[in-house]
């Protein structure tokens, strides 16, 4: 109900065309002046939006470098305020990747501002801390998230959602954030997915959408197999976890299972849509070439993804 009132509110009437007239209880969006390829951006430039024409909505919420003085840096409890280096400059390679090989435009948000200032990837409040004046900043960030996922899920039978991380870890791999831990992913990789004392894996996970589309797929090839995201890096030259060659991290391994916006993009609220965190290592994207290469294998991957699942 929350995230109704407020995208009823305000500005993004005009930018959604979310009507009130229709009830508390629908969201209405009308897309008819939407425009393929179309950059939106708030204010104070803190966020970039780009209206795509692929299903891919891809998310990069701790790249940015803003950081004004006058607003404090966070310092909540629990507040994480790294940066996720050279995450902003891999989307770049990837929207390029899409427009110069497929003739494609992805669906992005980018947050500029630093994480020092707002996360993300954090509900409300631990976005902020103390920064409400922000509010607005957050809003803009995840309304936008929720359009572009329905607008992708009116035109695609299916969409998939990438939000885009990078990680310090001593293993040098991509982790494949689906919202299993460690020991879940174990129990997929032994082939169980669904029992009384592990809980429906199927439906814990950010492939649910996809499993609840065809129920004969099994969440261990969808993760595991031939055609998995992970498998298809790796190949490529991309280690990867999840994945057929490094099926499961090793118990007290570092590892990020994926978080908030993964969650949110994965929901039932948008059935069509399925997904992951991908917590790049420096290997993967800390230079140009890397970055060129790491975009291709992802447009590849994502692609044999869409076709055979
Ligand atoms: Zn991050």
């Amino acid at each position: 109900m929350k995230k109704i009132a407020y995208i009823c509110m305000g500005w993004l009437v005009i930018l959604t065309g979310c009507s009130k007239e229709d009830g508390p209880e629908t969201k209405v969006y009308n897309f008819s002046h939407w425009q393929e390829g179309q950059v939106i951006k708030d204010a104070q430039g803190y966020t970039e939006v780009v209206i795509g024409d692929y299903p891919l909505v891809l998310s990069v919420p701790h790249g940015g470098d803003i950081a004004p003085e006058h607003i404090l840096d966070r310092e909540c409890e629990g507040a994480e305020t790294v940066k996720d280096t050279y995450t902003v400059e891999l989307a770049r390679a990837i929207q390029d990747e899409y427009r110069i090989v497929y003739g494609k435009t992805p669906s992005v948000v980018i947050s500029h501002i630093s994480r020092m200032k707002i996360d993300q990837n954090r509900e409300l409040e631990g976005a902020l801390c103390d920064n409400v004046e922000l509010t607005d900043t957050w809003h803009f960030y995840h309304n936008y998230l929720d359009s572009l996922l329905q607008y992708s899920s009116q035109k695609f039978d299916k969409t998939v959602f990438i939000d885009l991380h990078a990680h310090g870890h001593a293993v040098q791999r991509l982790e494949l954030g689906v919202s299993l831990t460690i020991s879940e992913l174990g129990y997929v990789f032994t082939g169980h997915e669904n029992l009384a004392h592990i809980g429906n894996l199927r439906e814990k996970s950010s492939y649910r959408n996809l499993l609840r589309m065809n129920s004969s797929y099994t969440l261990r090839e969808l993760l595991l197999g031939d055609h998995a995201f992970g498998t298809s890096m790796a190949d490529k030259g991309f280690p990867s976890v999840p994945s057929k060659q490094d099926p499961h991290p090793m118990t007290g391994q570092s590892y990020f299972t994926g978080g908030y916006n993964t969650t949110f993009a994965t929901s039932t609220d948008y059935p069509k849509v399925y997904g992951f965190q991908i917590e790049a290592n420096g290997n993967s994207k800390n230079t140009a070439n890397r970055r060129a290469q790491f975009a291709k294998s992802l447009a590849e991957s994502v692609e044999i993804m869409l076709h055979e699942f």
